[in-house]
């Protein structure tokens, strides 16, 4: 049997891991193929194909973009998509710019409670990557001052907390739109951390075609309720690991799987996408 991890991050975001060791962990894990996931960046998806070429692993380009609702983060992943396109890459490079100014509005804020990190010390963490709260996270535990990097999510700069400052993004609807237009499939990812399963039929009518049943985060209880749900809208039932490499403390590429039959669903629904946009495949 043929498997696939369709949720893995590099350094070109906020994972530890560079496109070489992402690919031997997945030599190493059996896998057949694995999505480059990176947050509003393709950058990782080249290193990546290259990496590969010995080892007879396929690197199916992807991304995830953070997009927001008033009160909720929503994840929505792009596989397939023509990611060279030039407005597409101009668009990433500004939100990623972006992402330096507000890691600046969260480090003041930190700072005056007493959390002493800097910017430049996140920024030398997230080395060539797109800068993320993980990346000042780590920073913070550096710190000493927090115990956990959870607990820098859970007390400071998860979603709505004291220190948290949202960052420019894509609102739902022009993520999918995004994503469709450069010929990908758009896919839920890990629901059960937005907690609105209300807000999936809104997605499903800008475009959505898939949800991640299968995530880290997601209990046995959890995945059956999402498989059900993603049966009844008709969705593509898709699958990772949301690998971070070391970042979220331990390594979990390969830990969640899908059959490689998702990876031919997903090729043929980027086939119909892009017939109906009349893109060439
Ligand atoms: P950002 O793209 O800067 O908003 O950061 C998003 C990343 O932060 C996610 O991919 C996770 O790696 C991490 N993250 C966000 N919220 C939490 C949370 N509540 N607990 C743990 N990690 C989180
Ligand atoms: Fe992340
Ligand atoms: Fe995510
Ligand atoms: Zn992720």
């Amino acid at each position: 049997m043929k498997y696939a991890d369709l949720h893995v991050h590099t350094f070109y975001s906020d994972s530890t891991f560079s496109p070489e060791e992402v690919v031997a962990c997945a030599k190493d894990k059996g896998l057949s193929a694995v999505a480059i996931c990176d947050h509003d960046s393709t950058e990782g998806i080249e290193p990546c194909i290259r990496a590969a070429r010995q080892l007879n692993i396929e690197i199916i380009p992807g991304i995830e973009f953070t997009v927001e609702k008033s009160d909720v983060e929503i994840h929505i992943l792009g596989y397939f998509m023509d990611y060279k396109t030039d407005w597409l890459q101009k668009k990433l490079a500004a939100i990623r710019k972006a992402r330096i100014e507000r890691l600046s509005k969260m480090v003041s804020k930190l700072n005056d409670k007493g959390i002493p990190v800097k910017v430049a010390d996140v920024l030398s963490i997230a080395g060539k990557g797109t800068v993320g709260r993980l990346h000042l996270a780590q920073t913070m535990f550096r710190t000493k001052k927090i115990r956990t990097i959870q607990e820098a999510f859970d007390k400071y700069i998860g979603f709505m907390k004291p220190c948290y400052v949202a960052n420019v993004r894509f609102s739902p609807q022009e993520a999918i739109g995004a994503i469709l237009k450069t010929g990908g499939v758009p896919v839920l990812a890990h629901p059960h951390i937005m907690g609105r399963d209300e807000y999936i039929p809104d997605l499903i009518n800008y475009g959505l075609r898939g949800i991640e049943v299968y995530h880290t985060d997601h209990k046995p209880s959890v995945a059956k309720h999402y498989e059900a749900l993603a049966k009844d809208f008709g969705l593509l039932i898709t699958g990772g690991s949301d690998c971070h490499g070391l970042g979220k403390g331990r390594v979990l590429l390969g830990g969640v799987r899908v059959p490689y039959t998702v990876v031919e669903k997903l090729k043929e629904e980027a086939q119909r996408i892009r017939k109906e946009q009349n893109r060439p495949s």
